[in-house]
């Protein structure tokens, strides 16, 4: 059936954003030892155009940035936080949080996926040495939900299908994990884009309901997303998901980046922000970053760079403002 093959087109996405990863990480734009735990033959996949390597650079430095900045609040402030990422493929940032500096801040890492790719990460995890080391006392991991999800102390992958009524999934799933009293932070990389506004909204309100109002946790929420898809290159880019039968019915209503805010703001959240992947570039990463990069490859598409960074966004926003551990991480 028709809708089948659409969800399968989408799950496919997860095998592109694991590859160009993979790919910054083998050319050095990146440091990251888990991700060839991930992707299926990891040493025999063609590195990707240095367009996609530094887009994905840009992307991966300002998200791990931001979420840095709210590990740190929290931990600045002596609590711990939660951090659930929703639609998270092969995302390694668990692995990085949990050796990091930063690792006694984080009190629950939730991923959720569809249950296919939950499966096969779940899998990879069981697989290799690597990544079930950093899961913690082997004796309190278990595979869930029928092979599909992975219980740990600390991480928990989770099998759903984001555009069901939350009430039908995320309360059976969530409930015994996630505390409605710490701060937790909402990951969309690359997600809400695939699925509808009236779905995305469903999920963001059930987040909302959980925290307030005698949860008293914060919320914070990051949206990495593809944008401004009505001008002529947004328009190449749709046509070229279109041929892989992947539509976008989440992308119609933010047309510029001066929009994207409003995602969260009309939701209630009281703080927003939004930055192209082109701004970041110029004005958020390091000089020195940027100078290291620039020897890492010969670049000869520099005039289509700017072109395809204008056309990629984070959004992110603050729910709960009062509280003092992360009042002033939208700033
Ligand atoms: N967040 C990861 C990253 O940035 O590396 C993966 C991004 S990938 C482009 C999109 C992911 O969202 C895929 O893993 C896909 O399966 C998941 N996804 C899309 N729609 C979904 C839905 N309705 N329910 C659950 N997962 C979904």
């Amino acid at each position: 059936p028709q809708t089948q093959d659409a969800d399968s087109s989408i799950r496919l996405t997860d095998t592109d954003a694991a590859l160009a990863r993979l790919s910054a990480v083998q050319k050095r734009y990146l440091e990251d030892p888990f991700i060839k735990h991930l992707v299926p033959r990891a040493h025999l996949q063609p590195a990707r155009p240095p367009l996609i390597n530094i887009g994905t650079f840009v992307r991966a430095t300002a998200i791990d940035d931001l979420v840095f900045q709210w590990l740190k609040s929290a931990a600045d402030h002596g609590t711990r936080c939660q951090i659930v990422s929703l639609g998270a493929g092969s995302d390694t940032r668990f692995w990085r949080i949990a050796t990091g500096v930063h690792k006694d801040a984080l009190a629950a890492y939730i991923e959720l996926d569809f249950p296919e790719i939950t499966s096969k990460k779940a899998m990879a995890i069981r697989k290799s040495k690597d990544l079930s080391a950093v899961l913690g006392d082997p004796s309190q991991v278990a595979v869930a939900h029928g092979g599909t999800g992975l219980r740990s102390p600390t991480y928990h992958l989770l099998p759903a299908d984001l555009r069901l009524p939350p009430q039908d999934t995320l309360d059976k799933l969530l409930a015994p994990i996630l505390s409605p009293t710490l701060p937790t932070l909402l990951l969309f990389e690359c997600v809400l884009v695939y699925m509808s506004p009236a779905a995305s909204t469903a999920l963001f309100q059930w987040f909302i309901d959980y925290f307030s109002p005698e949860g008293g946790g914060a919320l914070g929420s990051i949206v990495y997303e593809m944008f401004r898809l009505q001008d002529s290159f947004g328009r190449v880019m749709v046509e070229n998901l279109k041929a892989r039968h992947v539509s976008l019915p989440g992308a119609e209503p933010y047309p510029d980046v001066k929009s994207l805010p409003g995602r969260f703001l009309n939701l209630g959240f009281t703080a927003a922000s939004a930055l192209t992947l082109k701004e970041i570039r110029k004005s958020y990463v390091s000089r020195e970053e940027l100078e290291r990069i620039s020897h890492l490859e010969l670049v000869d598409e520099v005039e289509e760079l700017d072109l395809v960074l204008e056309h990629y966004a984070i959004t992110w926003g603050l729910f709960v403002p009062t509280s003092a551990v992360a009042g002033k991480w939208v700033e």
